[in-house]
């Protein structure tokens, strides 16, 4: 019977309350049993009594014969008062015996049958004494031994023994009566102690097993609070996260170089994952090596400085590629990873965007450091909001480039040396240093296009666009000024270098052939213009009007030559 459930609460108490009763009734039917037991022994020992009674009736009366007899054998006087003395304890014996049956009617019938006997036998006894003493012991013998006198005692004999027999049947019927009882109560007893002994061992076990439910209903109960206390941490960091996550997208959109996009992504990778350690990495732009732009936390796995995209399953694969407890062990070779070092998790984020491969982040932790799924989502979406930051600075840079330079030669385009003229010639001018500007012109051009077209026409501007780039230094701006013009402008450099440097870009250009549709063209001469400052003037429109006169000059003289405002 199961007591272990709620439901079984009120059976509990009903098994409670029968195994009470029980006791109880067992303490009552021990009681009551030893006291009918008690009475079953007083009634016994009664009987008892009633035999010895009988027997004590019996002695008494055979005192009384042999007494007469011994007096009827002798005549000594002594022997008659032994006779009278015995003569009322054999009447008093009868009396008690009589009293003792008064609870029995019918054994009181009989002891008084075997009284009135007694009574006649001690009259039988006394006539023959009476006998003796009248006509002399020789007369009393002689009638006793003729049988006078002793009738009584076959009677008495046998009203003592039917007497007996009764009282023996009423002490057989007594004793087993006492040994049923003795049986019944045994019986009861036993089974009034096994049934509540059983009723408290099903409680008792209904108990313990309650109390081991209730126990581990406990433990489940603590388990849920930790993981709920858990999930709370868990969530707050995940939001704290996520809300940091939102404004480190927010600051990159600001970012105004990789550089500093890729240390921002190490503060905030620091910040959020404190238990990790990596790089960033940036793919130079050959595509062929990736080099460490920003570190972040304890390097847990060591790994190279500048690594081959090859070495990195990540990179290979365009995908994450973990290492750790449940994601296998096979390690990047860009990794310097000791044997047996596998309380370490690994993770490389490629940093990818439109299909192309931009850079890597690489980030390991301990294995003890939990939540690895989360770090990693995590990682999943610095690495992509940094793809698109990357993404959008090497556009923006491209733009930049785009909108500065000339897309024919590759030299800067007139409005970047609009720009950065007047900043160069104020530098200069701080210093006190010289800066000329030459303004080139290729001859005849036109001429060269209606020849050979305006595709050659192109090429051939695109590679003296080279040229061009070879003679300047890093100071120098050569920038293509519109359609066959060219300009330079040489910071601290004065008249007679200025002219030197542009008969060097004169010859250059002289000599500047180009391979077009299979056939070589050019080259073309170039007739060239100076203006120095100061002397020339310290505006930038000054400057360039001196040096494109200089250049109509330089035209009207013949053409493929330097002429100087
Ligand atoms: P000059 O020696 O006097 O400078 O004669 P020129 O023919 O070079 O001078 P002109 O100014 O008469 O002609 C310039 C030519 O340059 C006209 C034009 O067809 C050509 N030109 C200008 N821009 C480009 C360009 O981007 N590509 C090509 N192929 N030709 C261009
Ligand atoms: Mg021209
Ligand atoms: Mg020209």
């Amino acid at each position: 019977m199961p007591l272990a459930t709620p439901r079984s609460r009120p059976l509990r108490f009903a098994a409670f309350m029968v195994a009470a009763v029980l006791l109880v009734a067992v303490g009552v039917a021990t009681v009551w049993g030893i006291r009918g037991f008690a009475r079953g022994a007083e009634w016994v020992e009664h009987s008892y009594q009633v035999i010895a009674g009988i027997g004590g009736v019996e002695n008494a009366v055979r005192t009384v014969e042999s007494t007469a007899r011994g007096y009827r054998l002798t005549d000594r006087p002594e022997q008659q008062a032994e006779y009278l003395a015995a003569v009322p304890v054999a009447l008093t014996q009868a009396g008690a015996l009589e009293s003792l049956t008064r609870d029995n009617p019918a054994q009181l019938q009989r002891a008084q049958a075997l009284r009135a006997s007694v009574e006649a036998r001690l009259a039988e006894l006394d006539a023959l004494v009476e006998l003796q003493n009248t006509q002399g012991a020789e007369q009393a013998r002689l009638s006793s031994m003729a049988g006078i006198g002793q009738g009584e005692s076959t009677r008495l004999a046998s009203l003592a023994s039917t007497m007996r027999a009764a009282e023996r049947a009423l002490l057989d019927a007594r004793r087993s009566d006492t040994l049923l009882r003795a049986n019944l109560l045994i019986g009861f007893v036993v089974l009034g102690i096994v049934m509540p002994l059983a009723l408290l061992g099903l409680l008792l076990s209904g108990l313990l097993q309650e109390t081991r439910r209730s126990r581990s209903l406990e433990r489940e109960a603590r388990q849920a609070m930790r993981e709920l206390e858990a999930s709370v941490v868990l969530r707050d960091r995940l939001s704290e996260q996520r809300r940091s996550l939102g404004v480190y997208a927010g600051l990159l959109q600001s970012c105004q170089n990789l550089d500093e996009a890729m240390a921002m992504t190490a503060n905030v990778i620091a910040e959020l994952l404190p238990h990790t350690g990596g790089r960033c990495y940036t793919l130079r732009a050959s595509q062929n090596l990736a080099e460490t732009t920003a570190r972040f936390g304890a390097e847990q796995i060591p790994s190279e400085e500048l690594l081959q995209p090859d070495h990195c399953w990540a990179l290979r694969r365009g995908q994450p590629h973990r290492t750790g407890r449940g994601h296998g062990h096979v390690y990047c070779r860009h990794l310097s990873v000791e044997p047996g070092q596998s309380d370490t998790w690994t993770v490389c984020v490629p940093l990818m965007a439109q299909g192309t491969s931009l850079g890597l982040l690489h980030v390991a932790a301990p294995e003890a450091s939990e939540g690895h799924d989360g770090d990693v989502a995590l990682l999943e979406a610095v690495g992509e909001q940094l793809s698109l930051a990357m993404v959008n600075l090497q556009l923006r840079e491209t733009l930049r480039v785009q909108s500065l330079r000339d897309p024919l030669t590759g030299l800067f385009n007139r409005r970047y040396l609009e720009e950065n003229l007047n900043r160069e010639i104020q530098r200069c001018e701080r210093r006190g240093l010289p800066l000329s500007v030459l303004m080139v012109d290729v001859d005849h051009f036109k001429r060269f296009n209606d020849e050979h077209g305006h595709a050659a026409g192109d090429a051939l501007l695109a590679k003296i666009g080279q040229t061009l780039e070879q003679l300047t230094r890093d100071e120098d701006i050569a920038c293509r000024y519109g359609g066959e013009e060219f300009t330079v402008v040489l910071p601290e450099t004065d008249g007679d270098s200025a002219r030197r440097r542009a008969e060097e870009i004169r010859s250059a250009i002289g000599a500047t052939t180009v391979n077009h549709l299979r056939k070589t063209l050019g080259p073309n001469t170039a007739s060239i213009g100076i203006a120095t400052f100061p002397n020339a003037g310290d505006a930038p429109s000054r400057l360039l009007e001196v040096a494109d006169a200089a250049l109509y000059r330089a035209k009207a003289q013949g053409r493929d030559r330097v002429v100087s405002g």
